[in-house]
Protein backbone atom coordinates (compact mmCIF):
# COMPACT_ATOMS: atom_id res chain seq x y z
CA UNK A 1 0.00 0.00 0.00
CA UNK A 2 1.78 3.72 -0.61
CA UNK A 3 1.84 5.96 2.17
CA UNK A 4 -0.66 8.60 2.27
CA UNK A 5 0.90 11.60 2.41
CA UNK A 6 -0.82 13.48 5.50
CA UNK A 7 1.41 16.07 5.70
CA UNK A 8 0.32 17.35 2.32
CA UNK A 9 -3.36 18.53 4.02
CA UNK A 10 -1.85 19.25 7.52
CA UNK A 11 0.25 21.98 5.86
CA UNK A 12 -2.60 23.97 4.22
CA UNK A 13 -4.91 23.19 6.64
CA UNK A 14 -7.07 26.23 8.55
CA UNK A 15 -9.09 23.39 10.74
CA UNK A 16 -6.39 22.19 12.72
CA UNK A 17 -7.39 19.23 14.59
CA UNK A 18 -4.85 19.71 17.70
CA UNK A 19 -6.88 20.89 20.34
CA UNK A 20 -9.98 20.34 22.69
CA UNK A 21 -8.96 17.73 25.32
CA UNK A 22 -6.88 15.29 24.66
CA UNK A 23 -6.60 11.48 26.12
CA UNK A 24 -3.33 10.59 27.13
CA UNK A 25 -2.65 7.40 29.38
CA UNK A 26 -0.61 6.88 31.77
CA UNK A 27 2.70 5.44 29.65
CA UNK A 28 2.18 7.96 27.37
CA UNK A 29 2.23 10.59 29.66
CA UNK A 30 5.67 9.27 31.35
CA UNK A 31 7.33 8.90 28.43
CA UNK A 32 6.41 12.63 26.85
CA UNK A 33 7.49 14.05 30.58
CA UNK A 34 10.59 12.05 30.05
CA UNK A 35 11.06 13.64 26.49
CA UNK A 36 10.31 16.99 26.97
CA UNK A 37 10.35 18.02 30.92
CA UNK A 38 6.99 19.35 30.12
CA UNK A 39 3.98 17.98 32.26
CA UNK A 40 0.72 19.38 30.45
CA UNK A 41 -1.10 16.73 32.15
CA UNK A 42 -4.54 16.70 34.22
CA UNK A 43 -4.84 13.35 35.76
CA UNK A 44 -8.60 11.85 35.69
CA UNK A 45 -8.24 9.61 39.35
CA UNK A 46 -8.55 7.04 37.95
CA UNK A 47 -4.98 6.46 35.88
CA UNK A 48 -5.77 8.11 32.83
CA UNK A 49 -4.59 12.10 32.08
CA UNK A 50 -6.32 15.09 29.70
CA UNK A 51 -4.28 17.19 27.84
CA UNK A 52 -6.62 20.58 27.99
CA UNK A 53 -5.92 22.10 25.14
CA UNK A 54 -7.37 25.14 24.60
CA UNK A 55 -6.47 27.28 21.55
CA UNK A 56 -4.31 24.15 20.89
CA UNK A 57 -2.05 21.39 22.57
CA UNK A 58 1.15 22.40 24.32
CA UNK A 59 2.93 20.03 22.67
CA UNK A 60 2.14 21.63 18.79
CA UNK A 61 5.65 23.51 17.76
CA UNK A 62 5.77 27.05 15.99
CA UNK A 63 5.90 24.69 12.46
CA UNK A 64 2.02 23.70 13.31
CA UNK A 65 3.75 19.90 13.84
CA UNK A 66 3.65 17.78 16.73
CA UNK A 67 7.03 17.90 18.59
CA UNK A 68 6.40 14.44 19.99
CA UNK A 69 5.17 13.29 16.63
CA UNK A 70 6.87 9.31 17.39
CA UNK A 71 5.65 8.90 21.07
CA UNK A 72 2.30 10.96 20.59
CA UNK A 73 -0.63 9.82 22.26
CA UNK A 74 -2.93 6.98 20.72
CA UNK A 75 -5.78 9.34 20.12
CA UNK A 76 -3.06 11.32 17.86
CA UNK A 77 -2.43 8.39 16.19
CA UNK A 78 -5.74 7.34 14.91
CA UNK A 79 -7.39 10.84 13.81
CA UNK A 80 -9.16 11.88 12.62
CA UNK A 81 -11.02 8.83 14.42
CA UNK A 82 -12.06 8.54 17.48
CA UNK A 83 -14.01 6.01 19.99
CA UNK A 84 -17.72 7.28 20.78
CA UNK A 85 -19.11 5.52 24.22
CA UNK A 86 -23.00 5.26 24.16
CA UNK A 87 -24.71 3.72 26.09
CA UNK A 88 -22.10 1.16 26.35
CA UNK A 89 -22.24 0.81 22.97
CA UNK A 90 -18.86 1.21 20.97
CA UNK A 91 -19.01 3.26 17.61
CA UNK A 92 -16.00 4.57 15.85
CA UNK A 93 -17.12 8.12 14.10
CA UNK A 94 -14.81 10.21 11.94
CA UNK A 95 -13.94 13.73 11.57
CA UNK A 96 -15.49 15.35 8.46
CA UNK A 97 -13.98 18.39 9.02
CA UNK A 98 -10.57 17.01 8.51
CA UNK A 99 -9.78 18.22 5.06
CA UNK A 100 -7.44 14.77 4.80
CA UNK A 101 -10.12 12.50 6.50
CA UNK A 102 -12.15 12.16 2.74
CA UNK A 103 -8.95 11.15 0.66
CA UNK A 104 -7.68 8.17 3.28
CA UNK A 105 -7.59 4.75 1.65
CA UNK A 106 -9.43 2.16 2.32
CA UNK A 107 -6.73 0.11 4.54
CA UNK A 108 -5.69 2.77 6.40
CA UNK A 109 -9.13 4.26 7.20
CA UNK A 110 -9.76 -0.07 8.87
CA UNK A 111 -6.18 0.40 10.14
CA UNK A 112 -7.46 3.80 12.25
CA UNK A 113 -10.70 2.01 13.62
CA UNK A 114 -8.99 -1.11 14.33
CA UNK A 115 -6.73 0.98 16.39
CA UNK A 116 -9.81 3.38 18.19
CA UNK A 117 -11.33 0.19 18.95
CA UNK A 118 -8.10 -1.68 20.24
CA UNK A 119 -7.32 1.15 22.35
CA UNK A 120 -10.67 0.90 24.20
CA UNK A 121 -10.34 -3.02 24.55
CA UNK A 122 -7.07 -1.97 25.87
CA UNK A 123 -8.26 0.27 28.87
CA UNK A 124 -11.67 -1.38 29.38
CA UNK A 125 -14.72 0.15 27.77
CA UNK A 126 -15.82 1.70 31.26
CA UNK A 127 -12.12 3.53 32.50
CA UNK A 128 -12.53 4.50 28.54
CA UNK A 129 -16.58 5.94 29.02
CA UNK A 130 -15.74 7.62 32.66
CA UNK A 131 -12.85 9.79 30.81
CA UNK A 132 -14.99 10.53 27.64
CA UNK A 133 -18.11 11.49 29.61
CA UNK A 134 -16.31 13.69 32.06
CA UNK A 135 -16.16 17.17 31.53
S1 LIG B 1 -7.57 18.51 10.65
FE1 LIG B 1 -6.74 16.89 9.30
S2 LIG B 1 -5.62 17.97 7.69
FE2 LIG B 1 -5.98 19.43 9.34
S3 LIG B 1 -4.11 19.37 10.61
FE3 LIG B 1 -5.58 17.89 11.47
S4 LIG B 1 -5.09 15.90 10.49
FE4 LIG B 1 -4.13 17.53 9.25
S1 LIG C 1 0.38 15.51 21.17
FE1 LIG C 1 0.97 16.19 19.11
S2 LIG C 1 -0.51 15.25 17.69
FE2 LIG C 1 -1.37 15.14 19.77
S3 LIG C 1 -2.65 16.96 19.99
FE3 LIG C 1 -0.60 17.48 20.81
S4 LIG C 1 0.53 18.39 19.09
FE4 LIG C 1 -1.27 17.30 18.25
Amino acid sequence: MPAFDFLKYCRVCTDRCCTGDILVTGEERARIVERTGKDQFEPDGHGLFTIRARGQCPYLASDGLCSVHDIRPEVCRMYPYWPDVDDGQVKIPWDQTCPAAAHLPLEMRKDLEERARALVAKLGIESYARWYNTD
